[in-house]
Order: C-alpha cells, then structure tokens, then sequence
C-alpha cells in the first residue's frame, strides 16, 4: 500500500474512533488500542512531513502557542438571550409573537448549557476559525485551543453545507471539573471554583497543550449561513448531528407554550442528573421564516426565550452597608455579607438598589439575609430572616451625605435613587464620566483604559474630557506602569477620536438618558451641537421618540455653562460637532410621517436593509399592522391573516420594486 494512502486510512480511523468516543459517548476500541494507533500515526508523519495536515488526529495534542488572540468580527453577531422566570412570563412572550406571526407556531426546547459561547467557522467541510462571543460584536480567535477540544469535528462528514457557522457553548462536565480539582488539590494549588469559569478560563490560555489535557467539551445549537437547506430550528440540530457535531438529544419540539412547561418541569427536577450544568432552558420559534419576521432587539432575538431555573438561595450575615457613586452622581448601596457559597461561587456582596428596597425589606447591619443569585453577576437579597434577628440590628439610616465628597444628597421627586448633586467635584463622578467618554461605543480611545483615566485625575492633569486633548506625553510619563510607548499611544489614540462621528460624541458628552440610539435620533434631528444647545425642551418633545424626562435633561445639561464651556474646547480641539456631509447624504426626509409594517421575503435587499432604509429616511417602522400603518412593505410569502388584515384596515400593500422609487 502506498504511504499516503496508509496515512490518511489511519487518520480516517483514528477520527471515527474520536467521533464514537467524544460525540457519541461510546467506544469500540481499547485506549490501549488507539495509542497503538496514534503512535504510527505519528511516526508515519513525522518520516513523511509532506504530507502534513493541520486537521490530523495527532494535532489534537495542541503545542500552538497564542502571545495575543487576535480580535474578529463576527459575520453574524452574537445576540445575548431574554430571560423568563416563570409560566406567566412565557405567556407574555408567545402573546407578543402572537402579534406579529400568524398561523401555527411550533417551538424548539433545548437545554442552556452553561459555559462559555463560541462561534466555530467551516468552509468546505473543514473548521477555518473559531471566535469567542466577546461582545457579541467581536471575539477572540481561539483556534489553535479549540482544535483540541476531542467533540469538535475538524473535518465534517455527509452533505455539509459549503460555508457556514456553527454556535455552541464550550462546557466542562462536573465528573471531568472534579477530577482536575482533585488533581490541583494534591498539588497543592488553589482548586477551581465552578466549571462554568474554567471552561470560559481554558479558552485564553495561551499554551493550546494546556487546554488539551483539560477534559472540555463542545455543544452545539445553532447553524448560520445563507444556505443551509434547512427551514427550521429542530432540522438545524439534526443536520448538524449528521455533520459529526455534538447535539445534545434532549431538544425537543413542542406546539404550545404547555408543553414547553412540561419540558421545563421535567428539567428542572432531571437537570441534576446529567453530567454537565445547566441553568435554564432556550425556547426558539423552530420556522426559520418565523424567526426572520420576528428579528431582534438591540440585544436579544425575539424568537428565543430563556427559561432560567429557580435560583439557589442562602442565607448569610449582612455585615455592613456601603454606599457607591456612580458616573451620574447615582448612589447605589451595597450590601457586604459575611462570605458565602451560592451557586458555585462566593459572594461577599450584593446590590441593595436603593432607598425604597432598603425601607421596604426593612434590611438593618447584622441580620441574617436570604441571597439569591439569578442572571445578574451581582446577587441580590430577597428578604430578611426576622426569625434571626439579633437585638443590636438597628433600623438603617440611609445616609444623607455622599460618601466621596460629603456634599448633601438630593432625590429628585419620582426618582428611586439618591443623587450627589457635586457634578465637578465629586471624583467619581468626574471619573466616571471621562470613562464613558473613552468607552468603545461612546469615543472609542484606545489606549487609554479606565484605570488610567482615574490615574490621570487623582493626579490632577484632567478633571474633564476635553482636559484629554491637552495631555502631553512628558505630564503622562511619570504616571504609574506608563512607559513611552503606552504614553505614545495614549496620545495617538485621544488624537484619533477627532474623527468620530457627531452622534457618537453625543453620547459620549454623558447627557443624562441620552443612550446610543437617541443621541442617534437627536444627531440627525438637529444636525450639528448649537442647535441642540437652542431647542427648548418643547423642541426636544416634538422629535420622534423624544419623552419629557429626555427632554429635560438635554435642557439642564446645556444650561449649565460649565458644559457649554466644556463644548466649546472640545470645538477648539476638532472633535465633530455637528453631523458629516456622507450621512446626510445617505439621508432623507422622503418618508418623514409614515410607517410601515415590513412582510415577507424580499429579493433586492433583506429585511433589516429595508427597516434601516426606512429609518434613514425619516420614517417608522413598526412589528404590527394598526390603522396607523401608513404602508405594508410586501415581499414573497406574506402571510395570509396579514393580508386580510390590511385589506380590512385598508392600508396599502406596496411591492419592494415601488419602495425603491418611492425612496428615489
Ligand atoms: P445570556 O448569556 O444569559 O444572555 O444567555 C445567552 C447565552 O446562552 C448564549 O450566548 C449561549 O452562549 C448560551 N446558550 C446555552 N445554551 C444555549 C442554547 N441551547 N441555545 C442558545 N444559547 C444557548
Ligand atoms: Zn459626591
């Protein structure tokens, strides 16, 4: 036989023993057996270097080691879930699609496995890439770590589409945490606290051999790519099981949010048994059109739900009550608890929210409090064990001085928090703000982080964001851990956010309840900062989606001539003050007063295309049509009880082809 041949028969038989052993949970060769076979592998590779191939069962051993993962963009990006805690709250969710879909809706139950989220590229059946979540926007690429992961396959086997992505959660099973414990242990090294933090941990380690010898396995649960060949959720997991990837079985379809409880009930007592955790159950739309016509949120899909089990709860000694002052002046009390296990981590604090919940739960220093720990990282405390209370538990006082720089409170009439009213001189909100500036979706600095930002103001070079634009590199040097080139960057990076565009600084300015999306709307409204400074708040209150309380704060933030002092500089220093000629451009005022409903499958442009198109040009888009619906922008396959709909509400149907001269 000839040796090439003899090569790839062994990898071929080394990777069905993988397959059988890591995704299929069992085996039909001896360990001893495989090594045998492992080895000639090996040795047959290294006497015949040409025909080296990176996807070989020997490469599974790592040895590729990573100084810095580089960051990718994800093609698709990588939505967070919503969160459901209970019957009633799923109810709410179906009746919500109920709006927008008609017709028969079958949902998809599937486990959450908890561990850490990645996204794994194949392109003619061979793994290219495999990223991080990271912010959902972009993520690391951990490869060369992935690669060892034994469940993953590197090579796909039947009809594989020729490009797409996979989605999958990077998990550790207890019995496999265990025994890596065991073995730091008898080390003499600190144990690991949860397998949830080590499987996420395993994915930046720099030597990929590490992550080898860690026992981590690789769930699957969602395809991407343009073409698929499948049309829902449930053919999804099963194409991709024939593809070779680990899918969990217990997916399972359901036609009514009755039998998602079951499935969730059944869980909820089953999940104990199984050999890896869970914290809860994704519901999704199985229609991949379905899915479509519901899109997302800015942070979740509409058609995926999490169901999340019941929290765990302990009970622990509430030591003392701190109090923290946000970016806004906001004071946040926090509860310090004697330290406590819950839920695989220890927790030494929890968030008291404010005033209102202290009063209301009635919580003094010394009781013993009930902590839960649900989604949030901070826990929180749900109640106050009386039955423990010990006799020097005084009720708490909540303060009336900030604690930063002792300037009396306020609290605004219909507000819930306390406020330091000390905009600048209370460090950290002065802190905080710059922080803000710099963040990525605000101005974006690089090279300036926010432990720098508060090194800068303690030592009194900067007390606001436009300060940023004076530093030198020789006032910079002297500060802690900065080196030449990190003050260099430093410079380069606070010199290159004069190029980002004027919604962005709008945002980054910290004008109260001004978010992303609604400096966006008042950038384009008013089109460069003076004229914003002169809207009266009635002005402010005509714009689209514009509320009274938004209103008020962009009248008090320009009142206040400290601010307009401070705009003025950052003009001085040619940050972007008013909108770009490119952006008006691509803007107009075409369908300003109108809304439409977007339907269907449409040819020349997708359907988030259309919606952004809509937007851009002034008008509205909505998820159901209502007598306000000025147009239902049609596309193929529309759905029927749709269309009766706007026959009936008589709103015009209009064809992709007439949008696109309508907008012209
Ligand atoms: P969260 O991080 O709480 O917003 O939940 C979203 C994450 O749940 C996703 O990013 C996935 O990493 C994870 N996840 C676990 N199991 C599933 C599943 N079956 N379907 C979708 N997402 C899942
Ligand atoms: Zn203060």
């Amino acid at each position: 036989m000839n040796i090439k041949q003899e090569i790839q028969d062994l990898r071929e038989e080394l990777r069905t023993h993988n397959y059988n052993y890591y995704v299929l949970d069992h085996s039909n060769i001896s360990d001893y057996e495989f090594d045998v076979k492992l080895k000639k592998l090996q040795e047959l590779e290294q006497k015949y270097p040409e025909y080296y191939d990176e996807n070989s069962p020997t490469l599974r051993v790592g040895g590729e080691v990573t100084k810095n993962f580089e960051t990718i963009a994800h093609e698709h990006r990588m939505y967070s879930l919503d969160n459901s805690y209970s019957l009633e709250d799923l109810r709410d969710w179906e009746k919500r699609i109920r709006k927008i879909i008609e017709g028969e809706i079958e949902y998809v139950c599937e486990l959450k496995y908890d561990g850490a989220s990645i996204s794994l590229s194949y392109e003619n059946g061979r793994l290219i890439r495999a990223v991080t979540r990271g912010d959902g926007v972009q993520g690391d690429q951990v490869t060369a770590n992935i690669k060892t992961i034994k469940s993953v396959p590197l090579e796909l086997k039947g009809n594989y589409p020729l490009k797409f992505d996979i989605r999958g959660e990077i998990i550790l099973p207890i019995e496999g945490f265990k025994k890596m414990n065991e073995e730091r242990i008898t080390n003499g090294e600190e144990a690991y606290r949860n397998p949830r933090n080590t499987a996420s941990g395993s994915l930046k380690l720099q030597d990929s051999s590490e992550v080898a010898k860690r026992p981590l396995e690789c769930l699957l649960y969602n395809l991407k790519g343009s073409a698929l060949g499948v049309e829902t959720q449930f053919e999804g997991l099963e194409l991709a099981r024939e593809m070779g990837f680990k899918v969990p079985q217990a997916a399972k379809l359901a036609t009514s949010i009755d039998a998602v409880f079951e499935f969730v009930n059944y869980w909820d007592k089953a999940r104990h048994n199984l050999p890896y955790e869970t914290d809860g159950v994704v519901i999704k739309v199985n229609n991949l059109f379905q899915q479509e016509e519901l899109g997302y949120t800015s942070k979740a899909p509409r058609w995926a739900m999490a169901y999340k089990f019941k929290a765990e709860q302990v009970s622990t000694k509430l030591n003392t009550i701190s109090y923290q002052v946000g970016r806004t002046g906001a004071i946040t009390p926090v509860a310090n608890l004697e330290p406590v296990e819950l839920a695989g981590t220890t927790v030494k604090r929890a968030s008291l929210h404010n005033a209102d919940q202290i009063e209301k739960l009635d919580i003094r220093v010394n009781d013993f409090v009930f902590v839960e720990k649900g989604g949030e990282i901070i826990p929180k405390i749900i109640a106050v064990n009386l039955s423990e209370r010990p006799l020097n538990a005084i009720k708490t006082k909540y303060i009336a001085n900030c604690p930063e720089c002792d300037t009396v409170l306020v609290r605004i009439e219909g507000e819930a928090k306390h406020y330091c009213p000390n905009y600048n001189g209370c460090s950290p909100q002065i802190i905080g703000r710059i922080q803000h500036y710099i963040s990525r979706k605000a101005m974006d600095i690089e090279g300036l982080g926010g432990e720098t930002v508060a090194l800068l103001v303690n030592a009194g070079l900067v007390t606001n964001y436009a300060d940023l634009y004076a530093l030198t590199k020789d006032q910079i040097l002297p500060l802690e851990r900065m080196a030449e080139k990190s003050a260099e960057n430093l410079i380069i990076g606070v010199k290159a956010s004069k190029q980002i565009p004027f919604e962005r600084v709008l945002f980054a300015i910290g004008i109260r309840f001004v978010g992303e999306t609604v400096a966006k709307k008042l950038a384009y409204h008013y089109k460069n900062i003076q004229a914003l400074i002169n809207a009266t708040k009635d002005d402010l209150e005509q714009v689209d989606e514009i509320g009274v309380k938004i209103a008020e704060s962009v009248v008090d933030f320009f009142s206040s001539q400290d601010n307009i002092e401070t705009i003025e500089r950052l003009r001085g220093y040619d940050i972007q003050l008013e909108i770009s000629t490119e952006m008006l451009a691509s803007r107009s005022d075409k369908l300003q007063g109108l809304a439409f409903v977007v339907s269907g499958v449409f040819e020349k442009a997708s359907r988030t295309e259309l919606k952004k198109l809509i937007e851009d040009n002034g008008g509205k888009v909505s998820s159901s049509i209502s007598s306000k619906t000025s147009y239902v922008l049609a596309g193929d396959k529309m759905g029927p009880s749709k269309k009766e709909k706007a026959e009936k509400l008589k709103v015009s149907l209009l064809s992709e082809d007439d949008f696109f001269k309508l907008i012209q």
